[in-house]
Formats: structure tokens, sequence, C-alpha cells
């Protein structure tokens, strides 16, 4: 365990901001026994996975955060169901299921998030969601480890059940996941690739910042707005989307947090609509 960390390499906006513990179980065993004892004692934490729908802001400092990154990566493959363990990466999904030929993760494979953290926020792109080919879901809570059904779990566009309930740990989910030609499967990833590099930028975010309009994205507005390469301290709204805010000079969380701010009460004032923010700030 850590004490006092900065959780700046925890983080895909990589600022400096503090949490009271860290634990960086390696199994899932051995984070089964730590939400355990913090439980019994009624310690405040959060899990997380790379951090990267997550801006650690001011909660993070009185919270105990335990981080599944470091956890082994299990994958299992039993009368056709996939079970990734919840420290598996998108991209490690996307790997395992192109040398199997399995659909389902061609499209995921770029969110560079977990597959607890996805099933939290239930992550999507190009019209594809984890919740799609999902089956069941392992979680540990108030010290039991028990099987979710999907049926049971609640579920929107970017939100999910967990992200309301945040004592329910994802330890692993099962998919089903139809056979696909390899090629196939390797043309969809490169396809989505392509259409990320030309539309996101590169650098320290948390991805969307916030979540689209079914009428409009939300990045739309913020241009609209006049907002495109607005700098606060450090960060800046991205030239090349304006829904990305990027650290991209050593940025603290507030000059963060304030561009949000902005962005929320210029596109208030001009459209009338509140934008809503699909990062967290912990
Ligand atoms: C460059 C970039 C591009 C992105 N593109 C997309 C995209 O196309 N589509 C999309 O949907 N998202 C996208 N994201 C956002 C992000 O990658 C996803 O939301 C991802 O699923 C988050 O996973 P994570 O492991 O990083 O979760 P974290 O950021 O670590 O955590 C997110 C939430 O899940 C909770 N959590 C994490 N793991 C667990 C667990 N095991 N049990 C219980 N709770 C848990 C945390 O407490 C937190 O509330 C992007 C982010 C970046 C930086």
């Amino acid at each position: 365990m850590k004490t006092n960390f900065s959780l700046k390499n925890y983080s895909t906006f990589g600022v400096d901001a503090f949490c009271k513990n860290l634990y960086l179980p390696r199994s899932c065993a051995e984070l089964v026994q730590i939400l355990s004892t913090l439980d019994k004692t009624r310690e405040k934490h959060k899990v997380i996975g790379n951090g990267s729908n997550i801006l650690f802001y001011k909660k993070c400092k009185k919270t105990t955060i335990v981080c599944t990154r470091k956890m082994a990566k299990r994958i299992t493959f039993k009368n056709g169901f996939v079970t990734f363990s919840a420290s598996c990466t998108m991209a490690d999904a996307f790997a395992y299921c192109l040398q199997k030929g399995l659909s389902g993760f061609e499209k995921l494979a770029l969110i560079p998030g977990t597959i607890g953290g996805a099933v939290v926020g239930n992550a999507g792109c190009d019209g594809d969601e984890i919740f799609d080919r999902l089956v069941s879901i392992k979680v540990y809570h108030n010290s039991k480890v028990f099987t979710m059904k999907k049926e049971e779990v609640s579920r929107s566009y970017r939100d999910t059940f967990f992200k309301a309930n945040p004592s329910y740990t994802i330890l692993s989910a099962k998919f089903s996941l139809p056979e696909c030609d390899k090629k196939a499967l390797l043309s969809t990833f490169i396809f989505s690739r392509e259409k990320r590099q030309e539309k996101q930028p590169f650098g320290k975010c948390g991805g969307s910042t916030f979540k689209n309009f079914s009428s409009v994205p939300a990045g739309k507005l913020i241009e609209k707005c006049a907002l495109k390469g607005r700098r606060i301290g450090g960060a800046c709204i991205s030239f090349k989307h304006a829904n990305f805010i990027i650290n991209d000079k050593n940025a603290s969380s507030k000059d963060i947090v304030r561009l949000i701010d902005l962005c929320k009460k210029s596109v208030k004032k001009k459209f009338n609509m509140t934008l809503k923010e699909e990062i967290e700030i912990f």
C-alpha cells in the first residue's frame, strides 16, 4: 500500500492529484481480500481501472484508491463463452478475439480502458457497446462474490447501474462472441482506427469530456461557442475536436475543471442546453 500518493500515472489526464492510500492488488483474490478489509473498517474507497474516464480532483484526497491495473489478466473460453478478468484491457480482449476469430471487440479495441471500467460506463464506439455481447458479470459486493446477469443491470448511453452504485466491484465479465472471419475483424478494426486518428486529438485527456445529445454532438455545441483552442493554465480545448480537453502544459485538475465549467456555461447561454460530463470528476 502507498500513502498520500500522486495519481499522475494512474489517470490518462496525467494531473498531479493525490489520494489517501493506493492499493495495487496482483490477483482477483487479493482484490477481494483488500475490499473486504476496507469494507469491514469502513474505509472510504474507490476501485479504478486504467483511469481513462476519470479526472482526479478533490474527493481522491480523502479516499483510498484500489487500482486493478497490475492484476493478472485472465481470459478463459468455456462452453462457447469467453470470460475476461476486470483488469484485461479492451486491446487485450480484441487481441484474443482476433487470434480466435471471434467478433465483438473490433470496434471497441482502441478504447483505452479495462473491461471493469468499460462495463461500469457501458463504453462504446461506432455504434457498438460493451453490453451488446455481454452475458453476465462476476461482482464483489458487501463481502460477497456473485454473478449478475446482464438483464439485472440497468443501463443506458455511457451509464449503468454500477455508476450509481460504486460499492459493486466488477471482477470479470462473460461474453457470447460469434465466430467471424479474421480478415473481416482486422479490416473493421483498421477502419475504426483510421476514423479515430482522423477525428480525435493526441495527448493527455479523458476522451470525450461531455456526453453527446441524441440530436447533436457535444463537441459541435462547444465549437459553435468559439471555444476551440481556449486555454486555462496548462489545459486547453482541442482544436481538432472541441469535446476533448488536453493537458498539454502540466495542467492542474483545477485548470481542467475551469474549462469544463466554461463549456457548460457557454453552451447553456448560447443554446439553453445543459452539457453532462461523460468523465467522472473525483
Ligand atoms: C483517448 C481516449 C479515447 C476514449 N474513447 C472512448 C470511446 O470511444 N468510447 C468510450 O465509451 N469511452 C472512451 N474513452 C473513455 C474511457 O476509456 C472508457 O470510459 C473506459 O471504459 C474506462 O475504463 P477504465 O478502466 O479506464 O476506467 P476508469 O477510468 O479507471 O474508471 C471509470 C469508472 O469505472 C469505475 N471502475 C473501474 N474499474 C472498476 C471495477 N473493476 N469495478 C468497479 N468499478 C470500476 C471507476 O470507479 C470509475 O467510476 C476514451 C478515453 C480516452 C482517454
